[in-house]
């Protein structure tokens, strides 16, 4: 079932059984966001394929939020595939679409927004400025909207599934987040809605973020000063390559803060990086683990509301 107004999804959402699970997207459809809907369908309880009893529902939002490009961002050329995305929904067992257009989503401009605290002006937030406040208004709105039981975000967009953890525990949104891990290509190259920019040449100029990951993965019992400059020497050479590789930032960071992991770093961190190929701007990232985890680390960990870690070892022998 499509919504395209608040007033349709409001009847579309009183026919959902529950738990409703909510999968926000920004559209273009691939087979990254076909892994969150299983997982989506999963917590619904439908048990995927030949599940047992009905369960509850999934909701998928597909909206190009204006909200969270820059100036001189992509907003314009963001690929609009939106037949081809409701026949995807339809394929994974979607029970409602809602695609709103701009002045549905935003009858005026919004004047109150969220500020996205400390860890939204690192990284991403840095290079993107005003990207999570816009993230996070458009989620918020959309979880008022379709008041989810669940909502599904991926582990390839490391910075802002942590913080709309942070946004529902701080403003106290009483709903679940789950974690989806990175699904990738073949090659090796985590699925974006963005790769169908990229010419065969720069695609393959591109592949040095996921194997930069891997050399660091493969390094890390030395620690993350070795982790980072194994990742930094692939980097460094696809920098030279044609077309080029133009780094934004690669860092290892406290999953928590977000900030740099020193050198004495243990447990858990994140190596996260963003990069540019032609136009278009990549961002990855791995889990890497440093020595013992602590207590709290490994007591996260069991009680986090992801799915196993996705492994980048199946991508590093496709050379
Ligand atoms: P987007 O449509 O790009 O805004 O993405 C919608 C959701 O899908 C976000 O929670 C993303 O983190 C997630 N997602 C996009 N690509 C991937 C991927 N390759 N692996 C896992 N999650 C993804």
């Amino acid at each position: 079932m499509l919504a395209r107004t608040r007033v349709g999804l409001a009847a579309a959402r009183a026919t959902m059984a529950g738990p409703v699970v909510l999968v926000p997207t920004m559209g273009a459809l691939h087979a990254g966001h076909r892994a969150l809907l299983r997982l989506a369908r999963e917590l619904a309880g439908q048990g995927g394929e030949g599940g047992d009893g009905p369960g509850g529902s999934v909701l998928v939002s597909i909206f190009v939020n204006p909200l969270q490009f820059g100036a001189g961002e992509d907003f314009d050329r963001y690929p609009r595939t939106i037949e081809r995305d409701l026949e995807i929904c339809a394929e994974e067992g979607v029970s409602v679409v809602f695609a709103p257009p701009r002045r549905e989503m935003y009858p005026s401009e919004p004047q109150v927004t969220v500020d996205s605290g400390p860890v939204g002006r690192l990284l991403e937030g840095e290079y993107r400025p005003g990207f999570f406040g816009g993230v996070l208004t458009v989620v918020l709105k959309l979880f008022q909207l379709t008041r989810p039981d669940i909502a599904v975000f991926g582990e390839k967009d490391a910075q802002q599934l942590a913080l709309i953890r942070q946004m529902t525990a701080d403003l106290d949104l009483g709903l679940r987040i789950a974690g989806a891990p990175i699904h990738r290509d073949p090659d090796g190259l985590a699925t974006s809605s963005r790769n169908v920019y990229l010419s065969e040449w720069e695609r393959a100029s591109a592949l040095a973020l996921p194997r930069a990951l891997a050399a660091a993965a493969a390094a890390a019992s030395a620690g993350p000063k070795a982790a980072l400059a194994s990742a930094a020497m692939l980097l460094d050479a696809a920098s030279a390559s044609d077309p080029p590789v133009e780094l934004d930032y690669l860092t290892v960071a406290d999953p928590a803060t977000f900030v740099e992991a020193g050198p004495d770093y243990t447990g858990r961190a994140l190596l996260l990086v963003a990069a540019r190929v032609g136009s278009t701007r990549l961002i990855d990232n791995t889990w890497l683990t440093f020595g013992q985890e602590t207590a709290a680390q490994a007591a996260a960990e069991t009680t986090a509301e992801t799915a196993e870690p996705g492994s980048l070892e199946n991508h590093a022998a496709h050379d």
